[in-house]
């Protein structure tokens, strides 16, 4: 995959890691897209304060770098309270969440990344910290071990997750509020790429910003990405401010294509087409012949190329479309059409 375009934040270098914090909104208010859930998210947010409560515990869940993480520090940024991070895979044993969860103070929020990756044993102990604010500790081992129930401070959890249907049913129905971010349109990501740059302070015009916009995947990490990549060339092949041409020089040159798959897109889609006669094929061939994981392929290439019409899904496994077929000028011999 080509690194740039990358949305798997664990893949991102530290200095991309800390311009992506920098481009971070902070409020509602900066926050663009997802009306919806924004506006419901203000709601519950004020009640909350209203009353003195700590906000009901929230599941985000949709494909990566669509601002799980971010509405979560605006949450708790609007609710005046900490934010603790951690993801599902680094909880190893109950005690690393106990650890976390007697350190929270009043309303403050504890994040978990990936929460479909906890372990069963740390997420049966979140049960009673999720709904009646205790947990038990064990003291002492051997014939001396005994357990003793504390409480804790009201706290907000935010769970986070790509794969939502991987979550068991218990965790699920302890979250109050339950939120699916969507894609974003190319309207919308030009207007986060236009902020993006003014905190860049790179001149961009309007269409420079839409060309960027509209071949970002529906993504503002990947829209944010290609911006700072064509803020590059536009300092060393042109005058340093980007334009619609610059980021088309740009775009063509990182192997993004006109409709915004990029070079994996165009691969298993390739694949699927030459190897497998168009499909169906099932996920574990595809990931094996294009050599990339299929939990990646599944979460982040997948339902991007179903929602644009190039994939579908069907029980007997994966099958490209014509849409497919005329983006990459085969012919569809199975249809007997182009
Ligand atoms: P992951 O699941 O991969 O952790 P995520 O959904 O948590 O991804 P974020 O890390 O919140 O995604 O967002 C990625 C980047 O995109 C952030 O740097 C943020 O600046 C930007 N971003 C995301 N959503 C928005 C938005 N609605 N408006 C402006 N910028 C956004």
């Amino acid at each position: 995959m080509n690194e740039y375009l990358d949305p798997n934040p664990e893949r991102l270098n530290p200095v991309d890691k800390d311009i992506e914090r920098a481009l971070r909104p902070q409020v509602f208010e900066d926050f663009t897209g997802q009306e919806k859930i924004l506006e419901n998210l203000s709601i519950f947010v004020k009640a909350a304060k209203l009353r003195g409560e700590a906000l009901d515990h929230v599941l985000l869940h949709g494909p990566p770098g669509l601002g799980k993480t971010t509405l979560s520090h605006i949450i708790a940024n609007e609710m005046g309270v900490n934010i603790k991070i951690t993801s599902g895979p680094v909880l190893d044993k109950p005690g690393d969440l106990a650890g976390l969860l007697t350190n929270l103070e009043e309303g403050d929020v504890l994040f978990i990344d990936e929460i479909h990756r906890l372990s069963p044993l740390v997420e049966e102990y979140l049960y009673s910290a999720m709904e009646d604010f205790k947990i038990d500790i064990m003291l002492e081992t051997g014939p001396n071990a005994r357990s003793v129930q504390i409480s804790l401070n009201p706290f907000t959890l935010i769970g986070a997750t790509t794969r939502s249907g991987l979550l068991t049913s218990p965790l699920r129905a302890r979250f109050g509020i339950n939120s699916r971010l969507q894609y974003y349109d190319a309207k919308l990501l030009t207007t986060i790429v236009l902020r993006s740059a003014t905190i860049l302070q790179t001149p961009i015009s309007e269409e420079g910003a839409y060309e960027i916009a509209r071949r970002s995947r529906g993504t503002p990490r990947i829209a944010n990405a290609l911006l700072r990549r064509t803020r590059d060339f536009a300092q060393i092949k042109g005058n340093g401010s980007i334009d619609k041409a610059i980021a088309q020089y740009a775009l063509n040159a990182l192997n993004v294509d006109e409709h915004g798959l990029d070079e994996m897109d165009n691969r298993i889609l390739a694949t699927i087409i030459d190897k497998f006669k168009g499909g169906p094929v099932g996920l574990k061939t595809i990931a094996t012949a294009v050599g990339e994981d299929e939990g990646t392929i599944e979460e982040v290439y997948e339902p991007f190329l179903i929602q644009e019409g190039y994939l579908m899904r069907t029980s007997r496994g994966r099958e490209c479309t014509d849409l497919a077929y005329r983006h990459l000028g085969k012919v569809n011999l199975n249809k007997g059409n182009t």
